[in-house]
């Protein structure tokens, strides 16, 4: 018996997906509700401090609770691994102590980071 799927072997030319078809609305973005994001939050930063050997996680930990709680999801995703601009940006902003506008202020030309601190466009 053949899998419904693969009963036929020709794929059609053209993406005729409800989203793209003629008359079909697309569906109404609805943003996430407050508690819903917080809930994401928390499930990414498990997911996060899972992955960490136990002495890291202690470290990871003990800085997340120096971290003001405006930038700690930044800084979990940093702690990650998966996002570069989110490493550079939380080790700016710890190094100017957590001001935003110190960062874009920096005056530490040689710094390594200056050209990718956030708020900065990086320049060709
Ligand atoms: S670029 Fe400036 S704010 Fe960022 S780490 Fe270097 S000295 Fe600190």
């Amino acid at each position: 018996m053949l899998d419904p799927i693969q009963t036929t072997t020709s794929t059609p030319s053209v993406d005729v997906s409800p989203k793209f078809a003629k008359g079909v609305a697309a569906p109404e973005y609805v943003a996430p509700d407050r508690a819903t994001i917080e809930a994401g939050l928390a499930a990414f930063r498990a997911e996060v401090l899972a992955n960490l050997d136990p002495k890291r996680r202690a470290a990871v930990e003990k800085r997340e609770a120096d971290t003001p709680v405006s930038m700690r999801a930044n800084y979990i995703e940093a702690v990650g691994g998966d996002s570069r601009a989110a490493a550079v940006k939380a080790f700016c902003y710890e190094c100017c102590g957590w001001q935003r506008e110190e960062v874009a202020a920096c005056t530490a030309l040689a710094c390594p980071l200056y050209a990718y601190r956030p708020g900065v466009e990086v320049e060709a």
